[in-house]
């Protein structure tokens, strides 16, 4: 079974009068990978900052190893930090900025050697031990912040958004690194990002939040197929949202419901009544498309669709090299977006602006959601 290493019960956090966190319950268990991800200003620096004892909570009860820690300082808890800014010491070199930490807990020299060339080693700084922060690039700073944080073996890292100053394709190499460095320790991170990508690459589970309350808890995957409300579909990519509302129930769970002036066939585990207004769900890639004239001319082609028949025209094309995204505007007048593959026999795209289309999905692929208040 999973141990638990950070548990967050009821957790409030104010600010003089203003409420950056309400009600977070959240349990961190050993060796995860998870991610705190929402927009600026959600409060996931402050959640952070809370684990890691720089803020207290105004209410709740914040525990590590099932211990409450209100009245343990940063350095006496098992958990260290990686910092957005490095936090570096200028004037000291690569290898005394990492055995820092070491030398202040009075380790011996043989000990502080060994681990800090072990961190180096890790974060694949080795040679480099003699040089400033200054004569390295954001690349390297960010790993001697890295071995820093890990040289005394944590039990959780805390990391906020470690790889905003990097460029794309350092982030990207950062963010494999990074995992792969978690799994080798393994120990527990969490990690602070506004980007869902980079949580979604990263994360066993990610946190999704919104002004100072979490919205969801889930893998990349479950949060990706399964958002349990509108803002979390479209946080986490594109989303097309279809209205409807629900006319019969023809079996457990699934119903008939007039969707976009169209009766389709849906599935849903909540219970929905008759007349409820509804929210359809459907990411770009999850349409099928065809073009009117080929369905009317054969048979075959109308078994892709094995039930939504809404009809529409394509209004533009968007070109992103591997696929391309057709805008198509419904009977309704609702604007979609679909992501269509290339062809591989065809060098021209499938689709163009004026033709007339079918958009329909396999059943069960939708996300129903009731309408919000
Ligand atoms: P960002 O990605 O921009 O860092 P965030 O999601 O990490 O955003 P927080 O930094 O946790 O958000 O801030 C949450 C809220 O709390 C914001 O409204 C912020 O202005 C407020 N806040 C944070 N720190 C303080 C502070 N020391 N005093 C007063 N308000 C604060």
């Amino acid at each position: 079974m999973n141990t638990t290493v950070v548990e967050l019960i009821g957790v409030d956090k104010e600010y003089g009068g203003h409420r950056a966190l309400t009600d977070i319950s959240l349990t961190i268990t050993d060796g995860e990978f998870l991610s705190l991800l929402g927009p600026s200003g959600c409060g996931k620096t402050t959640l952070l900052r809370l684990i890691g004892g720089f803020e207290e909570c105004t209410r709740g009860k914040l525990l590590l190893d099932g211990r409450s820690v209100a009245q343990v300082p940063p350095e006496k808890r098992a958990v260290n930090t990686v910092f957005q800014n490095y936090a570096l010491f200028p004037h000291m070199n690569v290898f005394d900025n990492v055995a820092f930490g070491l030398r202040m807990a009075k380790k011996p020299a043989d000990e502080i050697n060994h681990s800090v060339a072990r961190a180096l080693e890790l974060v694949q700084l080795v040679g480099m031990e003699r040089r400033r922060p200054s004569a390295l690039s954001g690349g390297q700073q960010q790993r001697v912040a890295i071995a820093r944080a890990i040289v005394n073996k944590p039990r959780v890292l805390l990391l906020d958004e470690p790889l905003s100053a990097l460029d794309h394709r350092l982030r990207k190499q950062m963010q494999k690194e990074l995992k792969q460095l978690q799994r080798t320790l393994g120990i527990t991170f969490v990690l602070v990002t506004h980007d869902q990508d980079e949580a979604f690459a990263m994360s066993d589970r990610v946190v999704v939040m919104q002004n100072g309350r979490i919205e969801q808890i889930g893998s990349p995957m479950a949060i990706y197929e399964e958002p349990v409300n509108l803002y979390v579909a479209r946080f986490v990519g594109d989303i097309n949202v279809l209205d409807g509302v629900i006319r019969e129930q023809t079996a457990p769970s699934t119903f008939r419901a007039l969707v976009e002036g169209v009766t389709v066939s849906l599935r849903s585990k909540r219970p929905l009544e008759l007349g409820q207004p509804i929210h359809v769900l459907l990411r770009p890639e999850d349409f099928r498309l065809e073009l009117e004239k080929d369905i009317a001319e054969s048979k075959d082609l109308s078994d892709k669709f094995q039930q939504a028949r809404l009809k529409g025209t394509v209004r533009r094309i968007f070109y992103h090299g591997a696929t391309y995204d057709v805008e198509v505007t419904l009977e309704s007048g609702r604007r979609v977006q679909v992501t269509e593959f290339f062809d591989e026999d065809s060098e021209n795209l499938y689709f163009k602006p004026g033709d007339a289309v079918i958009l329909g999905w396999h059943e069960g692929w939708e996300v129903v959601l009731p309408h919000e208040q």
